[in-house]
């Protein structure tokens, strides 16, 4: 199944278990938040020395429990670093979904933007791969990707991707899967009698 700008990836809608996975997004934002403040309380440690971890009793409590509590402006910085990290992961989840066949408009989809793609005008597709930092950017273009480097699960080869603009021919905006690519033959079929496959 192709996406509508040529990707090829799973069929377009949410998948099994996605409606749950956004009614729940409350829940698992607070079990993440548990995790990463276990990370907090161990960066601000290697950033700031362990006193600016304390032990406190949270006033009124009763409990007796005491709270580590750490340093503000030490846990901005180590917060800071939490956040470029979670960044990378999503790019790395993003490469990934390019990688296995998942389309630019598949991927924008389960990133939520389709409200700001229509606000500003833009196709789905071309949101998604604008949100990409995972390529080469354009800090003179706005910050936009130039490109995008990604592994195809297909053929193994790391696959540099133009993004959505190229059009929808795979083989003006993919450029490195291995020449008995399954995946790549498959995408650049429709067009196998023209005379110019990877014109855009
Ligand atoms: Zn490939």
């Amino acid at each position: 199944v192709t996406d509508s700008r040529g990707g090829l990836g799973a069929a377009v809608g949410p998948g099994p278990g996605e409606t749950t996975l956004m009614a729940d997004a409350g829940r698992y934002r607070l079990m993440a938040c548990a995790h990463l403040d276990r990370v907090l309380l161990h960066l601000v440690r290697e950033l700031a020395g362990t006193g600016a971890v304390a032990a406190v009793e949270p006033a009124g409590d009763g409990s007796g429990q005491c709270q580590l509590v750490v340093e503000p402006l030490a846990g901005i910085r180590a917060a800071l670093v939490i956040r470029a990290a979670a960044a990378a992961v999503l790019d790395a989840q993003v490469g990934r979904a390019r990688g296995a066949g998942h389309g630019w408009a598949d991927i924008g989809r389960v990133l939520g933007l389709e409200n700001d793609a229509a606000d500003i005008g833009v196709p789905l597709d071309e949101a998604a791969f604008n949100c990409s930092t995972i390529g080469d950017v354009d800090h003179d273009a706005g910050d936009y990707p130039r490109w995008v480097r990604w592994t195809c699960a297909t053929c193994g080869q790391q696959v540099t991707d133009y993004g959505p603009l190229c059009g929808p021919r795979p083989g003006a905006s993919e450029d490195g899967h291995a020449d008995d690519c399954a995946r790549h033959l498959t995408a650049l079929a429709p067009w196998v009698d023209d005379p110019n496959p990877d014109r855009p």
